[in-house]
């Protein structure tokens, strides 16, 4: 565990894939295991096309919604203003999550969950095998 730790403040310092410890836990039982969470620190230009992709789609949805009746008063002033907001708050975002290697509490199997890049810890998952809800936190 120490091993994993260490590796994982070294590999953090720079950009590019790195491991985090989990305890998962099952909602019905004081069981508890371990796993693995998989996360990516991005370089300023993923920033920077991530920031321009949400900028795009915004802007992009200004056209379809010129053709809406009514509705163009209130949605193009709205997604010109949301584009640039939500550009900045998704450039701020440094790390992503990407998978987690998990080990169910309650079936033992091992799974790999695939992560929503803006995932908050602890959050709670259901098993693929048992379908039994399951809590990742990071371990300290
Ligand atoms: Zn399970």
């Amino acid at each position: 565990m120490e091993n994993i730790l260490h590796e994982t403040r070294q590999v953090a310092d720079n950009v590019g894939d790195y491991i985090l410890p989990l305890s998962i836990r099952a909602n019905a039982a004081e069981l508890q295991t371990g796993g693995k969470l998989r996360r990516c620190r991005l370089t300023r230009k993923q920033r920077l096309l991530r920031a321009a992709k949400s900028l795009g789609i915004a802007w992009g949805l200004i056209l379809p919604a010129l053709i809406i009746p009514l509705l163009h008063f209130a949605l193009v002033p709205v997604l010109l203003v949301a584009g640039p907001i939500l550009a900045y708050l998704r450039y701020q975002v440094s790390d992503i999550s990407i998978s987690a290697n998990v080990k169910c509490p309650l079936c033992a199997d091992d799974t790999v969950l695939q992560m929503d890049a803006n995932t908050v810890y602890p959050t709670w998952e259901t098993c693929a095998s048992c379908d039994a809800s399951i809590q990742l936190r990071i371990a300290q």
